[in-house]
């Protein structure tokens, strides 16, 4: 069970959810990367922007300082003579603007390219060079004057012998003076070191900003241009500063999430996994209830008929034990459903344990069971099998104190791996019931001329139906005679198959198809009627006629056969029903209570074909009969031993102490006649006598013997 679980599970669960789980990483890793390719992108065009934008208003607030202070009339009075150099140092180099606004301020002479007056923060000797790094002074005074003639200013980026500045210059002029200013320009130039950049980086939130030279190719960067328009350095940074902090913080986001939705998946796989297996054991119970009896746990019909036909698909050979219980209806019925659970509970406990060597025992519902052999003993098996379970069954079982006793009768069938499973079933059913019809609690094995007989069965029921509908039945009637005088006393009808009918049946044949068939009551009635239809005309002697015991089950039986008896004038007293023992006792209350009502009406009862059966004294007391027929086979053996005489006159005995007739049955010579007379019968029947006789020949032979017709009647205790 565990593989199909973990093969279900790897399938349908484990494998769904891993994929579930890569996609959604590899989803989140594509999305995340998307996202900072993206925001780096707009970090880059953002940095790009505000890096231009400063450096634009740096070189125009530097433009704006130096034309503000270059644009004015002091200032072109004090560079004419230069003389005063407390006023440039107190104006232009103050401490408030000088290391703040700019570096460096310088006024310088453009037609000589000298330096006037200058001031630095560090406070060093300014060189030309100095301010203006490599560009030749002629061609910045060039531009000058190209430009002044436009805004009057030059500003741009210069590489200077001591590091790179931001400078503008613009020519010294006053309103009086042309535009082009007395020859002398003022010149700002502010330090772009390295606490500059570190400024910048802090204001603008962009990391590594720097300058390098223009040839530089560390991208991005921008190109910064020379007062001339030549690049001269580039600005360099490093994008990725926000967007990787802020990618960094959303990776770290990103794997405490993959982390926490691995951790989901784990528990959606383990709680699956909990579910499948709870599934497969669900299912697994569900298939057990299915092939298995629920009372007893032994496999069922259905696990039966699959194994059957398992074995028949691998064409090997087999043999069944079909156990049907005897007299486990009468469990049920005497002490409720409860305690026949428990029974057949027990019994199929036994059935497991003696079945060890089956290759399966199962039950099949109510009381049958079926156990199957298999391997070239196979039908020995089943053979000692079936008398194991007759011999465990002779043990009354004890539930709860009380004692249930029941049998088994068991039909044996072979397959020799090319019968159907349904065919096998039927011929251990057709063995089980010839078992049963040989006086239960035994086994059978199947033979082919059972199904020959069970055709024939068939056909008897079905002509039989037609006989009922006809009414095209003949009665034979045996007289039965005094043992004193030989005089006829009674008559008994005895059923006989029509004369018409192309078949020859035997009595005791067609009476057990029609108990079989469910055509016994109607039959029972039809020769009751016929019997009494023919009694009619005769004087007024017994009429014995024979009943089966399953009639007794049927609640209408004493009404219906008073109503015959009075359809006919027939005077109950008249009457005498005999029932053979081995058929009461299945149901002795029942049978006791009929007879008591038929005894009231004034019908007898005679205990038929006695010696066969039990044959208990105590039986007699129970049902107190009127009359006991002693049957034929008793007669031999009273007349080869002389015990066997002894047990029958005792037995007759305490007959005739319980106020009981006694007739023997199947007298055939005067010696039999004359010992069983001695040995107390007062009446006998045999074809010594009489054979059993037509209505015609029982007229004449009345008429011969000339019969007193006073009817003979006995009061009933
Ligand atoms: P049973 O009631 O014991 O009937 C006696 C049987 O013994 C009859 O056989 C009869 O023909 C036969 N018999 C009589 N005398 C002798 C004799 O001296 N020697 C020998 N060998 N046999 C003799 P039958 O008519 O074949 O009936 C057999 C059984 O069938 C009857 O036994 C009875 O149990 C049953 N049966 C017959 N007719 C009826 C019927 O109408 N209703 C019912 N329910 N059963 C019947
Ligand atoms: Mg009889
Ligand atoms: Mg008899």
């Amino acid at each position: 069970m565990r593989s199909i679980t973990g093969w279900r599970f790897f399938v349908y669960i484990a494998v769904p959810l891993v994929m579930a789980t890569l996609g959604a990483i590899n989803l989140s890793v594509d999305l995340l990367r998307h996202v900072e390719v993206g925001s780096n992108a707009a970090e880059h065009q953002r940095n790009k922007a505000v890096l231009t934008q400063t450096l634009e208003n740096a070189e125009a607030d530097l433009s704006r300082l130096v034309t503000e202070n270059a644009h004015w009339d002091e200032a072109v009075k004090k560079t004419n003579t230069m003389s005063d150099e407390a006023w440039f140092d107190q104006t232009w180099a103050s401490s408030q603007s000088i290391g703040s606004s700019y570096d460096t301020v310088a006024v310088v002479d453009l037609k000589s390219s000298k330096i006037l007056w200058a001031r630095s923060s560090k406070g060093q000797a300014l060189q030309m060079p100095y301010l203006l790094g490599s560009t030749p002074i002629s061609s910045l005074a060039d531009m000058l004057n190209l430009e002044t003639r436009r805004r009057g200013v030059v500003s741009g980026f210069l590489e200077t012998s001591d590091g790179r500045v931001v400078m503008a210059m613009a020519p010294i002029y006053s309103t009086a003076t042309a535009p082009t200013g007395n020859g002398k320009v003022l010149y700002l130039a502010k330090n772009l070191n390295a606490v500059w950049s570190q400024n910048l980086q802090s204001k603008l939130l962009v990391g590594g900003i720097r300058l390098e030279p223009s040839t530089s190719q560390s991208a991005p960067s921008l190109a910064l241009q020379g007062p001339d328009g030549q690049v001269t350095m580039s600005l360099v940074w490093d994008d990725r500063v926000l967007a990787g902090l802020v990618m960094a913080s959303s990776w770290n986001k990103m794997v405490v999430t993959l982390g926490f939705l691995i951790l989901v998946m784990i528990g959606i796989g383990y709680v699956c996994w909990k579910l499948l297996q709870q599934l497969v054991e669900d299912e697994s119970k569900a298939q057990h209830r299915a092939l298995h009896d629920h009372l007893t746990g032994l496999p069922n019909r259905h696990s039966l008929t699959q194994h059957m036909q398992h074995l028949r698909d691998q064409k090997i050979p087999y043999s069944v034990a079909f156990a049907d219980l005897d007299g486990f209806k009468e469990v049920n019925d005497s002490y409720g459903h409860e305690i026949g659970d428990r029974l057949i509970y027990m019994i199929a406990n036994g059935i497991r344990e003696l079945s060890q060597d089956a290759s399966i025992a199962s039950r099949l519902g109510g009381d049958e069971f079926v156990v199957l052999f298999k391997g070239p003993n196979a039908q020995d098996s089943a053979k000692t099998f079936a008398s194991n379970i007759i011999a465990m069954l002779k043990q009354p079982f004890d539930i709860d104190g009380r004692l249930a006793s029941v049998g088994a009768s068991i039909g044996i069938a072979e397959c020799d791996g090319l019968q159907d499973v349904s065919e096998v079933l039927r011929r251990s059913d057709i063995a089980m019931y010839k078992a049963k019809g040989k006086g239960k609690n035994c086994f059978c094995v199947f033979d082919s001329a059972f199904d020959f007989e069970r055709n024939e069965n068939l056909e008897i029921a079905s002509e039989l139906k037609s006989i009922l509908a006809s009414g095209n039945l003949d009665i034979a009637f045996q007289p039965v005679v005094s043992a004193r005088t030989t005089e006829i006393t009674g008559l008994e009808a005895l059923a006989r198959w029509p004369s018409t009918s192309s078949r020859r049946v035997a009595a005791d044949k067609f009476i057990a198809v029609a108990e079989n068939s469910g055509l016994i009551d109607a039959l029972g009635e039809l020769i009751l009627d016929k019997a009494c239809f023919a009694a009619n005309s005769w004087p007024d002697i017994r009429l014995a006629v024979n009943i089966s015991a399953v009639q007794l089950n049927n609640p209408k039986f004493v009404a219906r056969s008073l109503a015959v008896l009075e359809k006919h004038g027939i005077n109950p007293n008249r009457v005498e029903f005999e029932i053979t023992e081995t058929s009461l006792i299945h149901d002795t209350e029942r049978a006791k209570q009929v007879f008591k009502t038929l005894q009231k009406v004034g019908i007898k009862v005679a205990l038929d074909d006695f010696g066969t059966g039990f044959s208990s004294i105590g039986y007699l007391r129970t049902f107190q009969f009127d009359r006991i027929k002693i049957d034929k086979s008793i007669i031999g053996k009273v007349m080869s031993s002389a015990s066997e005489l002894a047990v029958v006159q005792g037995t007759l005995l305490v007959a005739r102490g319980l106020s009981a007739d006694v007739t023997a049955e199947g007298i055939e010579n005067a010696e039999q006649a004359s010992v069983l007379r001695l040995a107390g019968c007062t009446e006998l029947q045999g074809y010594l006598y009489h054979k059993p006789l037509s209505t015609a020949e029982v007229t004449e032979t009345l008429r011969r013997n000339k019969i007193a017709l006073v009817p003979r009647t006995k009061v009933v205790a």
